[in-house]
């Protein structure tokens, strides 16, 4: 049932979240997606640049600690230990998409990420609606994508004025909301109309149903060229996309006291791809620009059924200081 609340009921219902360390959202202090311990201090989504990606895998995240003197007997696994009835606060619905498309290749057959898992299991994420989509959003050009879409998330929060309406989507966003007053038809009615409004703002012109198409433009020297010489190699893209997810693992120790950690990665950085031997199979940003277009456009439809992995969330465009657009190259792929 959809549920409301004021905006000051809503800080006291966070206060107590925020008080027993159950409270995730943007920090106005750090720019950040983190634990929040005072919610003065909550930001809203548009002002962190990044994505709530580093909750469910940090950027720099311990998988095992051990000792140099007994390697074997001493491994301990660094699994994150969420309380129940935590809460991500706040993300925009492309990236709780993101984030699920994530989930999909971290929660497969037998390749099952626990570090991810254990998050992704034990928070509840509530997304909050845009109501003032960006000029660089474009999420209703994938199918399914909408500033109000509901995949990867267990409640929808979108703001009416001074009051907050939610919709539960799963059985445990329902549970959650149980305690709050349900919603007038004059306030369902009132949110309908925002939000037809705030799709309709959005680019819905970016061709996006390109697999094949793409796929077809491997060989294209000339645009994989031209792009692959403006591009600086940064990583910026893939560090800001909600759904870039390639990471590296290594080993530390400090005196006999070690431990294994992951890091994220990025098919934009020259060492990325390169072998033992030497030899590196995408010498140049040519290759790793290509590369990038395509896992997001071409081979992961290719294998996850028609879905891309883009979410439309305009970060890569934003950012890029070379200003490097997907939506280009995907318009260019398909001329
Ligand atoms: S942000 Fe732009 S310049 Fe940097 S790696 Fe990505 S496409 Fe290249
Ligand atoms: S628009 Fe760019 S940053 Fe956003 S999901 Fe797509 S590729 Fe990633």
């Amino acid at each position: 049932m959809t549920k409301k609340a004021t905006e000051q009921e809503l800080l006291d219902f966070f206060s107590s979240l925020a008080r027993d360390g159950k409270l995730f959202a943007v920090s106005k202090s750090s720019g950040k997606w983190q634990r929040i311990d005072d919610v003065s201090d909550i930001a809203n989504a548009f002002d962190s640049t990044f994505s709530p990606k580093n909750i469910f895998m940090p950027q720099d995240q311990s998988l095992l600690k051990f000792s140099l003197t007994d390697p074997i007997g001493t491994i301990e696994g660094e699994t994150s230990i969420i309380p129940t009835g935590t809460v991500l606060w706040g993300m925009h619905p492309c990236d709780a998409r993101a984030i699920d498309l994530i989930h999909r290749v971290f929660n497969e057959n037998e390749y099952r990420d626990p570090y991810f898992n254990a998050v992704w299991n034990g928070i509840i994420r509530i997304a909050v609606g845009c109501t003032e989509p960006q000029a660089t959003c474009f999420c209703t050009s994938f199918a399914g994508g909408s500033p109000f879409g509901t995949q990867g998330v267990d409640i929808l929060a979108t703001k009416l004025d001074s009051r907050w309406i939610f919709e539960p989507i799963t059985q445990t966003g329902d549970d959650f909301m149980k305690s709050f007053e349900p919603a007038s038809d004059n306030d369902i009615a009132q949110l309908t109309l925002i939000k037809k409004h705030a799709t309709e703002k959005v680019d819905c012109n970016v061709p996006t149903d390109i697999a094949a198409t793409l796929w077809s433009r491997f060989d294209d020297n000339r645009l994989w060229q031209e792009i692959g010489d403006r591009c600086l190699g940064c990583g910026i893209c893939t560090f800001v996309c909600p759904s870039c997810y390639c990471f590296d693992i290594n080993n530390e120790h400090i005196d006999k006291n070690a431990r294994r950690y992951r890091t994220w990665d990025a098919c934009q950085f020259s060492l990325f791809t390169q072998e033992a031997s030497g030899h590196n199979p995408r010498p140049t940003q040519k290759e790793r620009i290509r590369q990038r277009m395509m896992h997001k456009l071409s081979f992961f439809a290719k294998r996850y059924d028609g879905t891309q992995l883009c979410v439309g969330c305009g970060r890569c465009v934003r950012e890029c200081p070379v200003n490097i657009d997907i939506r280009d190259i995907a318009q260019r792929a398909t001329t």
